[in-house]
């Protein structure tokens, strides 16, 4: 039996996940938290958020996310993609920063608009 706390909203409800029951999920208030306890256990995701550098705009950095989540254990990876990834301005929130992240199918994508100064 595993215990978390479930971040799907800010309600936090404690959640118990059996391994050894089908990862049948306790504690949940909501169905969104009882999918969100299982995956957690056997195929857990985020949506990444970071920055990368912009030339030409107000800031030096824009902020950016993964269009979708990707697989928890690629998290630290697909950061580091973003490394050298320069874009110059302007940029409108959506717009796609670095496709097909690590081969996941998901986008690094704006989301923020930033103005060419
Ligand atoms: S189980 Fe439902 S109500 Fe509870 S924190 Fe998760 S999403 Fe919110």
């Amino acid at each position: 039996m595993t215990e978390l706390t479930c971040i799907v909203c800010p309600k936090g409800c404690r959640l118990k996940v059996d391994e050894e029951n089908g990862f049948a999920v306790t504690g949940a208030s909501c169905p969104r938290g009882t999918a969100y306890g299982k995956k957690e256990l056997t195929a857990p995701t985020r949506t990444v958020t970071s920055t990368v550098a912009i030339e030409g705009a107000l800031h030096s950095r824009l902020p950016v996310k993964t269009s979708q989540e990707i697989d928890r254990a690629l998290v630290k990876e697909a950061v580091a993609a973003l490394k050298n990834v320069q874009v110059k301005a302007p940029v409108s929130t959506g717009d796609v920063i670095l496709e097909n992240v690590l081969g996941t199918g998901t986008d690094f994508i704006a989301t923020k608009t930033m103005g060419r100064i």
